[in-house]
């Protein structure tokens, strides 16, 4: 049945349940994980009402079915991203699609003194899976600083490229604590420029920005799903075909093999190989299901959606006195609607607590970015992002109820 088309921006808030749940709701902790739409909740509720089998074991017409709309989605997400179907594995998360990369490339082609260049702002997810396989393999991981205003600093970049035994590089494309978009064109240009492959994390890029990988480049690209109003459980590797036929498999397990025999086995094809195991079905049929919904959107309005409230968050809480607001200049760098801010002589947990008690979901912490912390040289930060059921009137909430945090804990 066929499913109903989005409300265009900014109406489309009507499409998100949870909003009917809780109408005075003030979501602003979508970098974190995005509301859902009906049609994506539909989705996988129809699938296993109507469509349900396990899937690549076509001895049965419902199992074909199921497998065909699986693969569906592979196709959908190469035409939304730009990038070959073949080239599209699913993961559970980018998180997993980092440790694929980092285990099955890292552990073959990593030795002894090679350097996995990652930046001082990444996710934990970006970095541990690299200390890991480094530590296994005696190679070691060292980080392009950033810039004072949290933008990556392109000299030392270069430098470290030009200096350094780099074998790999492994960079955010956009971050989640700051919403720097980062010249991911150029990054890739200089790896390649040297001969190195890059790795981007689109977790934080994907939702937000139109991508056309091919023409980006990277050797690797990864994201999650339930950023980009999908449900958990899926992720994407996305690669060329060429890269991934080099590489071993990650787990072992059904459905990737070619042959199996007591003492020893042969692969199957990618994306195939690296797909072991039942996969998240019906998740992968939701995420198919929030891409038609993102691309009935159109990224280019969502990121202008987005683009508006930043610049009117910016505009009211910057005004505030006695708020710090972290992240560089708009009018210096590219950034998503991401705000992370502090009050002064306040805990951002404490001020995340207040935020709540009016309703308003801000995230409090180091947003799995220690090392970032520590050069921004705050414990923690309160951060709010922003995502396409958002509207100015959430940004004027928050900035109200700021304001009258900032005074309590100024008269306190
Ligand atoms: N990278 C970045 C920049 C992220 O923001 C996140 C999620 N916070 C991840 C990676 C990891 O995503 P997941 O937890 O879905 O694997």
């Amino acid at each position: 049945e066929p499913l109903a088309v989005p409300s265009s921006l900014p109406q489309c808030k009507a499409d998100f349940p949870i909003f009917t749940h809780h109408p005075e709701l003030v979501f602003l902790d979508s970098a974190a994980s995005a509301q859902k739409p009906q049609q994506v909740i539909s989705a996988i509720a129809n699938f296993y009402a109507q469509d349900y089998a396990n899937i690549h074991r076509g001895a049965y017409r419902l199992s074909s079915r199921a497998t065909d709309l699986f693969e569906s989605v592979r196709e959908k997400a190469a035409q939304f991203f730009g990038a070959p179907a073949e080239g599209i594995v699913f993961t559970r998360n980018a998180t997993e699609a980092v440790n694929l990369v980092a285990y099955a490339w890292g552990l073959r082609h990593l030795s002894a003194g090679d350097v996995v260049l990652v930046g001082e702002m990444e996710h934990h997810a970006n970095l541990v899976p690299w200390h890991l396989v480094a530590g296994l393999r005696g190679a070691r991981v060292e980080a392009v600083r950033m810039t004072p205003d949290g933008q990556l600093d392109l000299e030392d970049y270069a430098h470290k490229l030009a200096t350094l035994p780099v074998k790999l590089v492994a960079l955010q494309h956009v971050s989640n604590a700051l919403g720097t978009v980062h010249p991911a064109r150029e990054l890739v240009e200089q790896a390649h420029g040297r001969g190195v492959p890059i790795l981007l994390d689109g977790a934080q890029a994907a939702p937000h920005l139109p991508l056309d990988l091919a023409a980006l480049g990277a050797d690797f690209y990864v994201l999650s799903s339930h950023k980009m109003l999908g449900p958990t459980g899926v992720g994407c590797l996305i690669a060329r075909p060429e890269v991934l036929r080099d590489l071993p498999p990650f787990n072992g397990g059904g459905d990737m093999i070619r042959e199996v025999y007591p003492d020893h086995s042969t692969y199957a094809d990618p994306p195939s190989r690296f797909e072991a195991g039942t996969p998240a079905i019906a998740e992968v049929i939701g995420f198919g299901a929030a891409l038609d919904y993102l691309k009935a959107l159109g990224m280019d309005q969502v990121h202008a959606h987005e683009q508006m409230l930043l610049h009117y968050a910016l505009e009211q809480l910057g005004g505030i006195a006695g708020l710090t607001l972290y992240g560089p200049d708009p009018a210096q760098a590219q950034r998503s609607g991401v705000v992370s801010f502090n009050v002064l002589g306040a805990h951002a947990h404490d001020v995340a607590g207040f935020l709540d008690e009016a309703g308003i979901c801000v995230r409090a912490g180091h947003h799995c970015a220690q090392p970032l912390m520590r050069a921004l040289d705050v414990a923690s930060t309160a951060r709010a992002s922003f995502y396409v059921y958002n509207t100015p009137a959430d940004v004027d909430r928050l900035a109200a109820e700021l304001r009258e945090i900032v005074q309590f804990f100024g008269e306190t």
